[in-house]
């Protein structure tokens, strides 16, 4: 196994990435995890650790507390890393996490100078993870000018979902100018749909609730998306660590009317300061909530529940029933009091947990008399965008 597979997954926060060795013959399925890694809090306190298929530590380094370094600092940190840790094998192509191929591309797309001005034409469109996507495409572009690179969309798992779901009560020439329901967390929905069958073959009714730092619930019919709570940008849907969630437009033409906010504070305020950080003024980690005493953490987290539980209650209804809920992602996977408290308030469903799985982390949470299977499945949106990559560019 001499050849390798390398993928980034930029964050507005945090760079993703990870290596994947490849079989000779090029089988999809056949990928075998080399290392993983990230750097996290990259505009606060940058930390990088990378480790290897059986979680031992390969590297970690700390730029130190208040050191803040940006996006092409760390994206320069991680390629040269994976160039020198590689250096025994061929890097045969490069797969990115780019939220929105929007109206040209709904599945993956090999890059190239006019895909990379396309999708740079989309930044206005999705402020937050957009540019950086591009810019980890720009940057090994540097670095490997021969190693093919594909683009793999968050949002071309949604294009499934029926054109009554996808579409806004606008008129036509703004709805032509691509504002249109187009959803987020793909990558991740996709790998959970392929996961599902070994888990819960019989279910065709299913919801998931990917809960990272983003969260996003999709609702999919028969392994494919038939609705999601991201919208047009990855702001609306349930609140999250700190974006708003679903506001009501007039809010904003009130704030911006009131010369509170302009137009670049106020995206600012709902990206990086409401959410979960908003509701509690303490945190956006859900982990601090939880651990905390304090009356504005325990509101928040029943905000956020609340939030889970009204959009639950209109997809069983989009489904037409419900067979299965999944958790995943950071707080999906980890949190069992989240999860406890979500599934506490399905009780009408017939959800019943078993608290001793859940408590243990599943994969099955539910009580075997349970009407609906509740399950802990981890994503591996690296793993996907590999997959996809090999898939598109076949043997290399
Ligand atoms: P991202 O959404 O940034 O890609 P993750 O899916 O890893 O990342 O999710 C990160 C989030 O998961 C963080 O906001 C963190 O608070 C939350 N999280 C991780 N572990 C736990 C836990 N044990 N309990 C609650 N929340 C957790």
């Amino acid at each position: 196994m001499k050849q390798a597979i390398v993928v980034f997954n930029s964050g507005s926060t945090s760079l993703k990435f990870g290596a994947y060795a490849v079989d000779s013959d090029a089988d999809p399925a056949a990928l075998s995890l080399l290392c993983v890694g990230r750097i996290d809090s990259i505009e606060g306190d940058p930390h990088f650790f990378v480790k290897d298929a059986a979680g031992k530590s390969l590297a970690a380094h700390e730029w130190g507390e208040g050191h803040a370094i940006d996006h092409a600092v760390a994206l320069q940190h991680v390629i040269t890393w994976l160039a020198t840790h590689l250096s025994e094998k061929t890097i045969v192509a490069a797969g990115h996490r780019v939220v929105l191929g929007a109206m040209r591309y709904d599945a993956p797309v090999r890059i190239d100078g006019e895909v990379l001005d396309y999708l740079d034409s989309l930044v206005a469109m999705e402020p937050s993870h957009q540019r950086l996507n591009i810019a980890g495409a720009r940057a090994f572009a540097e670095a490997f000018p021969e190693v093919p690179q594909v683009a793999c969309f968050d949002n071309s798992f949604h294009r499934t979902m029926p054109e009554v779901a996808q579409t806004y009560a606008l008129p036509k020439e703004v709805r032509d100018a691509g504002v249109r329901h187009w959803g987020c967390h793909g990558i991740s929905y996709d790998y959970i749909s392929r996961q599902m069958p070994k888990f819960a073959p019989q279910a065709r009714r299913v919801i998931v609730a990917h809960l990272g730092g983003g969260t996003s619930l999709c609702a999919m019919q028969g392994g494919r998306s038939v609705e999601t709570t991201m919208g047009f940008s990855a702001l609306s849907g349930l609140p999250m660590a700190t974006r708003s969630g679903d506001i009501p437009p007039g809010a904003l033409f009130y704030l911006l009317r009131s010369h509170r906010f302009d137009v670049a504070a106020l995206e600012k305020m709902l990206y990086e300061r409401a959410g979960l950080l908003g509701l509690s003024g303490i945190s956006g980690d859900m982990r601090v909530l939880l651990g905390s005493a304090d009356p504005q953490a325990i509101a928040a987290v029943a905000q956020f529940v609340y939030a889970m539980t009204k959009f639950i209650g209109a997809y069983t209804a989009v489904l037409g029933g419900l067979d299965a809920l999944v958790f995943t992602a950071g707080i999906g996977e980890n949190s069992a009091p989240l999860r406890a408290a979500s599934c506490g308030q399905l009780a009408w469903l017939g959800v019943k947990l078993d608290e001793h799985a859940n408590t243990a982390g599943g994969p099955r949470i539910s009580a075997a008399d349970s009407a609906v299977s509740v399950w802990v499945i981890p994503t591996d949106e690296e793993l996907m965008i590999a997959q996809y990559t090999l898939a598109l560019l076949g043997p290399c």
